[in-house]
């Protein structure tokens, strides 16, 4: 009973197998100023929730098979033609239109460069990443946008060189497959389940 819930599509319909709840038993809460009287109870909840990628999913699937994919328009009547989207937009914000998927790992490992930097030493809840967390914006040749992401090996600075890393090994076909390290770091030095 402890089997995590799974799901695939076929036909069109969402196909749903193993456990989607976990009953987990309440607690009393008591006040200790007043005998340890009760004054309520904790009503554990852990639910699975489906997540559906759309028309972002090849971008997910192809990290963690180290590639980048972004999106450009290439719609002949929109001002914004040839424009590069990273992050992955579906559709162009200027026409609408629907944008064509690009592999753009190259120019990744060729220009990407960090364009400002935070440095967190707490984070929220659910965060697996190891503090402190190094969140970057990166920018690339020829693309109008920036794209979050964090750096996984040194300190950042603005207009350091950076070179993307993907978990090629167990991905977790969520953003978190991507990372960055400093142009020049070794393959060796990379964090487990990484390569370039
Ligand atoms: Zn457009």
């Amino acid at each position: 009973m402890s089997m995590f819930g799974q799901v695939y599509v076929k036909n069109n319909q969402y196909k749903i197998k193993g456990n989607f709840h976990h009953m987990t038993p309440n607690q009393p809460i008591r006040n200790a100023d007043d005998g340890w009287k009760l004054m309520g109870v904790t009503n554990p909840r852990d639910m699975t929730y489906m997540h559906s990628y759309g028309g972002e999913a090849i971008f997910f699937e192809s990290l963690g098979k180290g590639k980048l994919m972004a999106t450009r328009c290439d719609n002949r009547k929109c001002d914004m033609k040839g424009t590069i989207y990273q992050p992955f937009r579906i559709h162009c914000m200027s026409c609408l239109g629907k944008n064509t998927v690009i592999d753009m790992t190259k120019l990744a490992k060729k220009s990407a460069k960090i364009h400002t930097f935070m440095v967190c030493e707490r984070s929220g809840a659910f965060s697996i990443l190891d503090k402190p967390i190094k969140f970057i914006n990166i920018e690339f040749d020829g693309v109008p946008t920036i794209l979050m992401s964090y750096l996984s090996i040194g300190d950042p600075k603005i207009g350091m060189k950076v070179i993307p890393i993907f978990r090629t090994t167990n991905p977790t076909y969520t953003i978190l497959d991507l990372s960055w390290v400093p142009v020049g770091t070794k393959e060796t030095n990379l964090p487990e389940g990484f390569s370039f």
